[in-house]
């Protein structure tokens, strides 16, 4: 009987060990299989490219089953378009004249900013076109030879002189025969002609009067800098308005302290006069 029962045991653990051991064999089996037909999937159509190329034709059929010719010359444009390489090149176009080409947007966006930093009058921008060679680009001789004749040439101006005549009727300082210092410098001119901002800025204040400076015009400029203009016959400009270099502030006259016309025109550095005379010839 203990023998019998022994037995029943052995044959139960060897049954369970054979269930388990089928079972995981056929696991093992499944999982690996599909990867497998999915390899030989990629193959497959890899070989059917190769076979493509190296056919003349190949027979495929569309959607309704009408069978269609895919041409050798047709698979060898396509190979062609994709070797072929496309440039994106950029021009800076100067005057609407002058073209000069780069490859890298920095390099032409160097250039374009450095022009109009510099200058003035100049028409300066930058198109993008396409080219199949890198044989149109300007090299660097070209390019540094361009940019620098157009800055001599455009050259923006960083003071304009304040009155059409350059003739000066008084300089600044001590004055012996009138006992007195000068403050500015005195240009001779005629009532009515334009005085002319010296130099870009922003209006600080602007006074009509009949004694002293009489209808003057003070700029603030940047580094401390501020100019006067005084005597004027009338001023076209407004206190807090920013003026550029070489614009018209207003028009010669011979108002306040003046014997006749002229412009009485003083350079300030940290709020005291300085003599003008270097500033403007
Ligand atoms: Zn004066």
């Amino acid at each position: 009987m203990k023998v019998h029962l022994c037995k029943k045991v052995v044959q139960k653990f060897i049954s369970i060990l054979l269930c388990v051991s089928i079972l995981s064999s056929s696991m093992f089996l499944y999982l690996p299989k599909n990867n497998i037909i999915n390899t030989s999937n990629v193959i497959e159509i890899t070989q059917e490219e190769i076979n493509i190329i190296d056919n003349n034709t190949i027979e495929v059929s569309d959607n309704i089953g009408n069978p269609q010719i895919t041409s050798r010359s047709g698979i060898d444009r396509k190979k062609v378009e994709q070797e072929k390489t496309i440039y994106e090149i950029y021009e800076l176009i100067i005057n609407n004249k002058t073209y000069l080409y780069f490859d890298n947007l920095d390099k032409v966006e160097i250039q374009k900013d450095y022009l109009i930093r510099n200058t003035e009058n100049l028409s300066v921008y930058i198109n993008s076109i396409t080219s199949e060679s890198l044989n149109i680009l300007s090299d660097e001789f070209t390019i540094n030879n361009t940019v620098e004749n157009y800055i001599l040439k455009y050259k923006k101006k960083v003071t304009c002189f304040p009155t059409i005549s350059h003739r000066v009727t008084s300089t600044y300082g001590n004055r012996a025969t009138r006992n007195d210092f000068h403050s500015g410098i005195d240009l001779a001119g005629n009532y009515g002609d334009n005085i002319y901002a010296y130099k870009s800025g922003k209006v600080i204040k602007v006074q009509y009067s009949n004694v002293s400076y009489g209808n003057m015009v003070l700029i603030e400029h940047d580094n401390g800098m501020k100019t006067r203009y005084a005597h004027m016959s009338s001023i076209i400009v407004k206190n807090g308005q920013n003026i550029n270099c070489g614009e018209t502030i207003g028009y010669m006259g011979s108002t306040g302290n003046s014997t006749g016309n002229h412009l009485h025109f003083e350079v300030i550095i940290n709020d005291k006069t300085v003599n003008p005379y270097n500033y403007i010839f």
